[in-house]
């Protein structure tokens, strides 16, 4: 059996395995194959259904200070900004009514909100709309913190562990930050039951297709239900001012190889697609990716979050971002719902 039909026959790959399975990444043939068939798995699970996130962006504050990232603690160029309480409900509000399912909170490991204050913002947004779905993406914490967050009723964590490759980590990241704790952290949240989001940047500065493989050796030893991944973008406030961005096409190759490991795997098409190439989306969803994930920060902040440069949809209302990217699904041949968008599971034994 060769090492196409090994994924295809969801055989457990080695790290030869998905070496071989990358350098296959430029093989028109090979790459029209695995796309069809992560097609052919997303539809099995979710028909034709794109799952809709709003993300909110509540803090651009940070304690770390990842080489790649625009808001990372030691840029002192970026301009920053926290939404309050009222605000942050403003965005469910108006989500709510836009139809969305789930709210995503993401910000920077801003200390300024506790531990108290984050569980309580999410109890009361799950009292709010006890029919939603809520996903926190608010980084490194303890397993205790982590608990909390989930007895107040978080449902999802979104935590990309960026690379599972020990010495490209260190590249990426100042030296207190760990892959070890980056790990220990993505199991605990496993334990605790959430729905756990890990993944990566496409062409960060340093990947490999070794360092790609064992992100994907890792993706199937945890086994998420969601992941995150979409092309590296130079943010000028950084270190990797000069590096080249990642490749779209590299991008499509691993989203159709990452549904065919995770078959039913909850899988984005990210922002930092649509803006390296302004179909990116369209051609993430056509590569097996059946989330799409429109901003609902307040449109005065929307600039501040700028995680690299040229970034998308800066510039309109959660309303206009919602209804482009229905538009967009639509004609790709998906359908935009509103539902929490669960990872699919098989149906409960009676
Ligand atoms: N503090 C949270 C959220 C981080 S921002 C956390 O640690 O999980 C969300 C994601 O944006 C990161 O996980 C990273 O993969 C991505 N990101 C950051 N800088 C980027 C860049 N320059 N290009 C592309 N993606 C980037």
């Amino acid at each position: 059996m060769n090492v196409t039909e090994k994924l295809l026959h969801r055989q457990k790959m080695t790290k030869e395995d998905f070496i071989t399975l990358l350098g296959f990444s430029e093989n028109p043939e090979i790459k029209e194959q695995l796309r069809e068939e992560a097609l052919r798995l997303r539809k099995k699970y979710y028909g034709t259904k794109v799952f809709t996130r709003g993300l909110i962006e509540f803090t651009n504050y940070c304690k770390n200070n990842c080489y790649y990232c625009g808001i990372r603690g030691g840029n002192r160029n970026a301009v920053r900004y926290r939404l309050s309480r009222e605000e942050i409900l403003a965005c469910c509000q108006e989500g709510y009514g836009l139809g969305f399912r789930t709210f995503v909170l993401q910000g920077g490991e801003d200390p300024f909100y506790t531990d108290d204050v984050i569980a309580s913002l999410v109890r009361e947004i799950k009292k709010s709309y006890p029919d939603c779905a809520l996903t926190l993406s608010i980084g490194e914490k303890s397993l205790e913190s982590y608990r909390l967050f989930r007895e107040a009723g978080a449902d999802r964590y979104l935590l990309r562990h960026e690379t599972a490759d020990e010495e490209h980590y260190r590249q990426l990241h100042p030296d207190k930050m760990r892959l070890e704790n980056r790990k220990r952290c993505l199991w605990n949240l496993k334990s605790l039951g959430y729905q756990v989001g890990a993944g990566m940047m496409v062409g960060s500065p340093g990947q490999s297709i070794h360092t790609l493989a064992e992100d994907l050796l890792f993706l199937q030893d945890l086994q998420p239900q969601m992941a995150g991944l979409g092309p590296f973008i130079p943010h000028h406030d950084t270190v990797f001012a000069k590096e080249p961005a990642g490749s779209v096409e590299l991008t499509l190759y691993l989203l159709s190889l990452v549904r065919i490991l995770l078959p039913e795997v909850l899988l984005p098409a990210t922002t930092a697609l649509g803006t390296l190439d302004p179909s990116g989306r369209e051609k993430g969803l056509m590569y097996g990716a059946n989330v799409v994930m429109p901003n609902l920060s307040p449109l005065k902040n929307r600039r501040q979050y700028e995680l690299y440069d040229h970034k998308i949809c800066t510039g309109e209302e959660a309303a206009e971002c919602r209804s482009c990217l229905e538009r967009r699904v639509n004609a790709a041949g998906f359908t935009l719902v509103s539902e929490r968008g669960d990872a699919w599971q098989p149906a409960e034994e009676v």
